[in-house]
């Protein structure tokens, strides 16, 4: 009971913003000499603070507000994409803590391969928690594939090569080795792992953090090698009978048109994805198409050669631009979202996307006034930082993980 009035509070804290005891009752419905406890021990545990005065609220006295804190706990969210791998820590209200990318040629290395690198970079972000005194209360992997959550196996990552691979078995099994580092941190084993598409994670990112956080009704696109959307329904995010739900890349917009690494035809992401973006843009010996190289440097080389009037990359722009409005009109025109977020490389190149896009939406969606598509800001994180705020959600759920702090 204590434990569950912990999370109610701590969450409407997080969620409503910092409000004095007295409203925290009233809104929760809780009496207030109870609230005053929750809050005491919510301090005690480092996950709120005394924040400024509360002035002219229409409950009572003026009061001292509460707001979040959770500066002490971290939650780690680790992608795996075709290109790289990237681990980043939050604290409780959504601060980056800590942020690596490695490139890695995903594709040419076996899982077993991948799940190494994935584990050194795990434990840097550990041991980056521990030098800072931050509790590590989960770690999410984001992965471009079709996840069974449950399980925690990646049933099929198309552009991965990956069929049934148990990433968070393999993961936990890697963390609890012995060896260097994480003196002071709970055993590694007992991190709690969970595995989620990336897409997905994405589209909770934007929804918690991004620059149009909060919005009900919001579609996510990215584009990186594949082409993923994670679609939020009244705040939730849409997932289907098996959780399958958002494989919007595979929409298939040309068929008999160029080979998909799903092994079908005319997908979009062959249309619009980074490797369509490539082809049309460079000749194959072309460093942007090299994988062993940074993405994001591949991308600034790409709009430099546009802001240079390159022609041929501006063709290759425009046209994905024109595909990507004609798939993304088919997703406003069934979902009606307010908003569609584009989120990979659509964002680092949106300048260039924009506007042929928007015409193509603007003549094939019955009603394109109601939807406003704005570029990410979250970049290529949004993923690993939606990771990171699923891994915080056990914390919200059950405050009382977080020990009491002895000062
Ligand atoms: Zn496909």
């Amino acid at each position: 009971m204590r434990r569950s009035n912990l999370a109610l509070v701590l969450r409407h804290v997080r969620d409503a913003g910092p409000r004095s005891r007295a409203r925290i009752a009233v809104e929760t419905g809780l009496n207030r000499g109870t609230v005053s406890s929750l809050v005491s021990e919510l301090i005690d545990r480092g996950l709120v603070r005394e924040g400024p005065v509360e002035r002219g609220g229409s409950v009572g006295r003026p009061g001292q507000a509460v707001e979040l804190d959770g500066r002490n706990i971290g939650g780690i969210g680790v992608e795996i994409n075709v290109d790289y791998v990237t681990a980043i820590v939050l604290d409780l209200a959504n601060t980056p803590v800590f942020e690596h990318r490695v490139a890695l040629d995903v594709q040419a290395l076996p899982p077993d391969a991948v799940l190494d690198a994935v584990t050194e970079l795990a434990i840097k972000a550990l041991s980056d928690c521990d030098e800072r005194q931050i509790t590590p209360v989960g770690l999410t992997l984001a992965i471009p594939a079709l996840v069974e959550r449950a399980d925690g196996v990646v049933a099929f990552a198309p552009n991965l090569h990956w069929t049934q691979v148990e990433a968070v078995e393999g993961l936990r099994h890697r963390l609890s080795r012995p060896g260097p580092g994480v003196w002071g941190s709970p055993p590694r084993r007992q991190l709690p792992i969970q595995v989620d598409n990336d897409a997905n994670l994405a589209a909770l990112g934007e929804f918690a953090m991004g620059s149009r956080a909060g919005t009900q009704h919001l579609v996510y696109l990215t584009g990186e090698t594949g082409v993923g959307g994670g679609v939020m329904v009244d705040g939730q995010l849409l997932r289907g009978a098996e959780g399958f739900s958002g494989e919007i890349g595979h929409m298939p917009l040309n068929p008999g048109g160029h080979l998909c690494g799903c092994g079908r035809r005319g997908c979009w992401e062959t249309m619009v994805g980074l490797a369509a973006l490539l082809r049309m843009a460079a000749a194959e010996d072309d460093p942007v198409r090299d994988p062993s190289l940074d993405l994001e440097r591949r991308l600034a080389m790409v709009r430099d050669r546009a802001d240079r009037g390159e022609p041929r990359t501006l063709d290759a722009l425009k046209l994905v631009g024109e595909a990507l409005g004609l798939g993304a009109s088919i997703l406003v025109n069934v979902f009606n979202p307010r908003v569609l977020v584009l989120g990979g490389y659509f964002a680092s190149l949106g300048g260039y996307l924009l506007d042929p896009m928007l015409a193509e939406l603007h003549a094939r969606v019955i009603a394109p006034d109601a939807c406003q598509v704005v570029l990410s800001t979250l970049g290529f994180t949004a993923a690993a930082r939606g990771g990171a705020h699923v891994a915080l959600e056990a914390v919200l759920d059950d405050p009382t993980l977080v020990p009491i702090r002895h000062t």
